[in-house]
């Protein structure tokens, strides 16, 4: 975390760091969308084309295009505001925010509705990260089926809010929970989509960061999508952005390098002797209650991080490749690789891999799945994906996956959905927000009423519905 001056002076230099950011990326974002205005014109002029369609029923169509373009550019300058949804079930607590299922007033369309508190944002030095998260969420395209889809995020004084597709399977931590461990086949599933979804965003430039099984939401179909971008690191988007922690954009870890070396805390515990069925319930019984005590801290839990995130060292797209690891070690085994009592004894735990990488025989893992995951447990330069993530693919584990239809075949889980709004798939929040700790919400100041920390927040996906292209002819809504 940055530096050792007061919190005053943090806030400042938050508040000038997102001010800038914040410039940069409304800047950037005035030029895309100029460009996407051009493309949606450019590929609705050959479709016309391939029509064949006289000329003067060509510029009709040109004309209504043009007139929807005007009309959301009218839209997008109309302030949304919270009272523009009703709000029902709490789906989600985390560090910073709530998420819940919402309906918007005019259409009655389901979302979820992520809200994040401002103060906190400035005062835990997230401001940056939530523009990230905004950023790569509206810059994900329609054509992403792996990236949880943002339409709407708006502010007011004291929140910011992202109006999100609302995924109604759960995350892929309540089914871990529910089911102890997944075969290996139904880990190959999940693993593999998970492998396209991290890719379509390394594509576009960002590393994920907090790759874990509770940011993988499951959908209607049963295919995993790819959520919660706070901790997103964007790669080449800004002039100031660089591929390593000196930007002070590191993960929040809270510790240095120095204290996972020289802590007092002792790795010896009941863990180290324990069962595998004594190891599965604890970690999901903690898991619970860890859950619940870190909602509220920035560090969250250690467990899937890579060593040289821990070490604040140069790190790249990989150490999502790494979390894909622990991912698959906990699918398979029951609980990941690394646990400890205490986040300080997993981050030790991660930091000696080589000697805590345990495989127990009586999870008899698939010498192919033993493979993978030592492959993406390791150092850097010998891990697989480092170069290209079709290394990872073409591994033995995955032999037999139909890549290119893998978004299309049989799920092994289908969530049976009653109704839109149903939340069955989701733990129950109380509706009271739980106290925060000693600097922590609580404790944070308001953002003045003028205050431009957040400035170009504000965004609105283009409804691609309105203008539909199908076999038959163009038709408009
Ligand atoms: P945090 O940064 O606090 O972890 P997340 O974005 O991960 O916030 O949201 C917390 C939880 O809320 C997720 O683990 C998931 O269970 C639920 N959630 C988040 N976004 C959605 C969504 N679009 N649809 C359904 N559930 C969601
Ligand atoms: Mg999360």
């Amino acid at each position: 975390m940055s530096g050792d001056g007061t919190t005053a002076d943090m806030s400042a230099e938050e508040r000038v760091k997102g001010t800038k950011a914040f410039l940069e990326s409304r800047y950037s974002r005035v030029a895309k969308g100029k460009q996407e205005r051009e493309k949606r014109r450019d590929m609705l002029e050959a479709q016309l084309e391939q029509r064949e369609l006289p000329d003067d029923e060509k510029s009709v169509l040109l004309k209504q295009q043009e007139q929807r373009e005007t009309e959301f550019m009218r839209m997008q300058r109309q302030r949304l505001s919270p009272d523009d949804f009703e709000q029902s079930t709490i789906i989600g607590r985390g560090a910073f925010g709530e998420v819940r299922l919402c309906r918007k007033h005019d259409d009655q369309t389901l979302f979820a509705m992520k809200k994040l508190r401002k103060a906190d944002m400035i005062s835990k030095g997230q401001v940056t990260h939530v523009r990230a998260e905004r950023d790569l969420m509206a810059e994900a395209d329609d054509e992403n089926p792996w990236v949880v889809k943002l339409h709407y995020s708006f502010q007011d004084e004291t929140y910011l809010y992202l109006i999100m597709d609302y995924v109604p399977g759960g995350d892929m931590m309540s089914l871990l929970m529910k089911r102890d461990t997944l075969s290996e086949s139904e880990a190959r599933f999940y693993i593999a989509q998970t492998i396209l979804a991290v890719q379509s965003i390394h594509k576009l430039n960002y590393i994920h960061r907090d790759l874990k099984p509770d940011n993988l939401l499951i959908n209607l179909d049963g295919s995993i999508v790819l959520s919660d971008f706070g901790l997103v690191k964007p790669l080449m988007h800004y002039a100031t952005s660089r591929h390593s922690s000196a930007d002070g954009s590191n993960p929040p870890t809270d510790r240095s390098a120095d204290g996972l070396f020289h802590s007092n805390t002792t790795s010896a515990s009941n863990w180290d002797s324990a069962t595998r069925g004594e190891r599965m319930q604890t970690w999901n019984s903690n898991r619970n209650s860890n859950r619940r005590a870190m909602a509220y801290s920035t560090v969250g839990t250690p467990d899937y991080m890579a060593p040289e995130i821990l070490l604040e060292q140069e790190y790249g797209q990989d150490c999502d490749w790494w979390s894909l690891g622990v991912v698959l070690y906990e699918m398979l085994v029951g609980y990941p690789p690394f646990y400890g009592d205490d986040p300080i004894v997993t981050c030790r735990k991660i930091l000696c891999w080589r000697e805590t990488l345990h495989f127990p025989p009586e999870a008899a893992i698939a010498a192919h799945a033993e493979s993978l995951i030592r492959k993406l447990l390791c150092d850097r330069d010998e891990r697989l994906g480092r170069y290209d993530s079709a290394e990872i693919q073409a591994h033995p584990f995955f032999d037999g996956v139909e890549w290119n239809e893998l978004r299309e075949a049989n799920a092994p889980f289908v969530p049976e959905i009653e109704h839109d709004g149903d939340t069955k798939y989701f733990d129950e929040f109380s509706e009271e927000e739980p106290p925060g700790p000693p600097n922590g919400r609580a404790g944070a100041p308001e953002p003045r009423s003028r205050d431009i920390t957040f400035l170009g927040y504000n965004y609105r996906r283009f409804k691609e519905e309105r203008t539909r292209a199908n076999g038959d002819g163009i038709t408009t809504e």
